[in-house]
């Protein structure tokens, strides 16, 4: 199948766009060997990753037909076409490409990860009235190490699943978050939680700032996967003061801030109520949006303030399907695209999603803008893809590392089954990975060049295990949750 030459944005590849790494390029510019280089085995590399399509969301939305990636030591080394990637390198492990569409890893840039374990626990409420009357209650009765341990590893399980290989995390007992992490091999930014009440981790602001700065002491530096950063919950569950606090932490300790921003009515009159100003107008007159920040939400931002977050590189991550389910209203996506901000897509946390699959928060994005504006052109497909590789690489400061295929990127990358019945016919791409595909048809899952998926087979988390610790907690969970409405 993919036998359509004619489709759209396919470049034929002749030169391969790498050489950046001389030591692993072939014998063709070395000293005659008695062997080709490529053979011998210190020159073999870890991995190449072969598909019909390898979509590399580079600058110039590069598709390269019958393509292939060669991956060593965590790094991509080079892509081009298959023929010239195997001409060149010898490699350790060979992902086949047959039906197979290689891209970037998702990148979910916002997520509350243990919160898989709530999922279905109160739907079908009002943001304010789910939150304070269910999801903090069930929170400080509930939450503790074992609870974020097992809801993390099933919403990463879920996660590599769906091809996500990067997420932005904010929830309770960050250690145990990245500690999951490390284990199972994905790339995640993991914020400590602040927030001014009695939470599953601290008693209030100042003792979650101090968790907070302990946490990143010990995880700074640590693993280049794991990016620790602060996660003040909003302008509402913290004051002015302690948000400036929650700046001036991070700017002296060199992390970024991950918070929930504009994200409904209710905080929308909260802000003019409470700081006589809207909100994103409140962060700038208290300088916090000085240094990076990833806004989650921003479904509110008025004419004035969306300039502001251009001109402030603040990351905005639109997590749809969440806005639609609580009724927060619809994010002007496009508007602020146009306006230069950086967009990234998340899913919030299961417990008002209720599942963690980017395919459907890229469909519903682009569908979203369109009945807004009554305008189908208004958020294409390759935008929408864009936004949940590149430009949520972009929007989470992670540019630099991950979110496109090129060489000198880390090797964050999937592999697409395009051979389902709903793919047939293909005629583009792209249209095809925004439009028709889901999370069951992710074949192969590669994060910082290790494999973590193989042809659905789950490498790195014991998925029969992780499904009974979870279970087994929400037994308990449903049982406490009837007592207490009794
Ligand atoms: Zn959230």
């Amino acid at each position: 199948m993919c036998q359509n030459a004619g489709m759209k944005k396919v470049y034929r590849r002749t030169t391969i766009i790498a050489a950046t790494l001389a030591l692993f390029a072939c014998s063709q510019d070395s000293p005659p060997a008695a062997e080709p280089a490529a053979n011998a085995a210190e020159d073999q590399i870890d991995l190449i990753i072969k598909g019909e399509y390898v979509v590399s969301m580079d600058g110039s939305a590069s598709v390269y037909e019958n393509g292939a990636v060669a991956v060593d030591d965590g790094l991509i080394l080079a892509v081009g076409t298959a023929d010239e990637i195997i001409a060149e390198y010898n490699a350790a492990e060979t992902l086949s490409g047959e039906n197979r569409i290689v891209m970037p890893g998702l990148i979910n840039g916002h997520s509350h990860a243990a919160m898989t374990l709530l999922r279905g626990v109160a739907d079908d409420l009002a943001l304010m009235d789910w939150l304070n009357n269910y999801i903090f209650p069930a929170e400080v009765q509930f939450v503790d190490r074992e609870f974020v341990r097992i809801g993390t590893e099933l919403a990463c399980w879920e996660m590599i699943r769906g091809g996500t290989t990067t997420f932005v995390d904010m929830y309770y007992f960050p250690d145990t978050v990245a500690e999951v992490v490390e284990r199972c091999g994905m790339r995640a930014m993991v914020s400590a939680t602040v927030i001014d009440q009695r939470s599953p981790d601290a008693e209030n602001a100042a003792d979650s700032i101090n968790k907070g700065i302990a946490f990143i002491d010990r995880w700074k530096g640590e693993n280049s996967r794991i990016t620790p950063i602060f996660g003040p919950h909003a302008n509402y569950t913290l004051n002015a003061e302690q948000l400036k606090a929650v700046r001036a932490a991070a700017t002296e300790y060199g992390v970024g801030i991950s918070i929930h921003m504009s994200e409904s009515p209710f905080e929308l009159q909260y802000s003019k109520d409470t700081f006589g100003m809207t909100s994103i107008e409140f962060y700038e007159s208290i300088g916090f949006l000085d240094g990076p920040t990833i806004a989650a939400h921003v479904v509110w931002p008025t004419d004035v303030e969306i300039p502001i977050l251009a001109e402030r590189k603040v990351g905005v991550i639109h997590n749809p399907t969440s806005n639609m389910k609580i009724a927060s209203g619809i994010s002007p996506v496009a508007k602020m695209l146009q306006a230069g901000v950086r967009v990234g897509l998340g899913t919030d946390g299961a417990a008002s999603n209720n599942d963690l699959d980017m395919w459907e928060e890229m469909r519903l994005a682009a569908l979203l803008q369109k009945v807004d504006r009554m305008d189908p052109t208004v958020l294409s497909a390759s935008t929408v893809l864009a936004m949940a590789t590149s430009g949520g690489a972009l929007a989470t400061g992670l540019g630099e590392t991950v979110g496109s295929i090129e060489a000198g990127k880390r090797a964050d990358i999937i592999q697409v089954a395009f051979d389902d019945v709903h793919h047939v016919p293909t005629y583009d791409v792209i249209s095809h990975l925004v439009y028709v595909s889901d999370e069951q048809d992710v074949a192969s899952v590669v994060v910082d060049g290790k494999v973590l998926m193989r042809e659905r087979e789950m490498l790195t988390i014991d998925t029969e295990r992780v499904a009974a610790e979870a279970n087994a907690l929400a037994t308990k969970i449903q049982a406490a949750l009837e007592e207490r409405n009794q």
